[in-house]
């Protein structure tokens, strides 16, 4: 399996692809990949001829003070776990390759990018829809993989693709998660052992909101204030926020009347995480 560095290169390869009328896959990762990001390779595989996993610490989605640096990279060991997932290559090109130095070019959304993520993340989106734009136009794939994990970004993705015209489906895959519930994600590496299991919190309390909304609990209200009361009897987490939302115009939800998205980020120390549970009532 090849890591290709080139814009150029790997444009010309997808042409031989298209002559040949094969189908392809593109599944957009930062790397440091796990069974997470797996699960989305193996989709893309079973669904396309081709599969390009891009493999890119893209620069313009961190905030100034955010981890950037220190963001965690393997290339070695992804394109291991790209090669036995099934993937045709591994694109992973250079900051330069993909920004020149006089870049000025950006995709923003009105909408969609202002709450959850984007309250503490204001440049964030900007970053990943301006990243998966560039990706789509080099890519030109027929599906692209997303994890449920990144409610938000998948939700602005889909509108990005609907609103810019993209010849892309965009498709979602559910959230892969440790045996004991934590939410896989590259950033898990930076947590100690104790606050590893501090972390578990996330889910456990979306475990509760789970059972309060299949018991019929309607008011986003109650469940809202029953998940900050179960984050905060954990002393190593500080919530960023926890909301229930619409989940397709992630609007905040008074009632749960409808598809909603309850949506959380967490510090545990210094690390935040993110966790979400999705929930459809059924009368809807
Ligand atoms: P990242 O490398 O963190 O930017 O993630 C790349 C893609 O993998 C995104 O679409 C994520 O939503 C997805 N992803 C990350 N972690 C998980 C997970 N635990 N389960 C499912 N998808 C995930």
């Amino acid at each position: 399996m090849q890591i290709i560095q080139s814009i150029e290169e790997l444009r010309s390869i997808i042409r031989e692809w298209r002559k040949e009328g094969l189908s392809v896959g593109l599944v957009p990762t930062m790397g440091y990949l796990h069974e997470g990001h797996k699960s989305l390779i193996v989709k893309a595989v079973s669904e396309n001829d081709k599969v390009v996993v891009s493999d890119f610490v893209n620069p313009t989605q961190f905030g100034v003070n955010e981890d950037l640096s220190s963001y965690p990279r393997d290339i070695d060991r992804d394109a291991a776990l790209c090669q036995e997932a099934g993937a045709s290559l591994i694109f992973h090109p250079q900051a330069q390759e993909m920004y020149s130095k006089d870049h000025c070019t950006f995709v923003d959304m009105d909408s969609l990018t202002k709450g959850l993520c984007g309250k503490t993340r204001p440049t964030h989106f900007r970053g990943v829809c301006t990243v998966v734009s560039k990706l789509f136009h080099i890519v030109t794939p027929d599906r692209a993989y997303f994890g449920e994990k990144d409610a938000q970004q998948l939700a602005v993705i889909r509108r990005m693709a609907r609103d810019l015209n993209f010849d892309i489906t965009i498709v979602g895959c559910p959230i892969v998660r440790e045996a004991d519930g934590l939410a896989m994600s590259s950033r898990n590496t930076y947590l100690s052992g104790e606050e590893r299991k501090a972390a578990l919190i996330l889910h456990k309390s979306l475990m509760l909101v789970e059972e309060m909304m299949k018991a019929g609990e309607q008011d986003a209200a109650v469940i809202e204030e029953a998940i900050v009361r179960s984050m905060k009897t954990e002393p190593l987490a500080e919530i960023d926020y926890v909301e229930i939302v619409d989940a397709e115009t992630l609007e905040p939800a008074a009632k749960i009347d409808r598809p909603v998205l309850t949506a959380t980020a967490v510090y545990i120390g210094s690390t935040r995480l993110i966790d979400n549970f999705s929930f459809q009532p059924q009368t809807f």
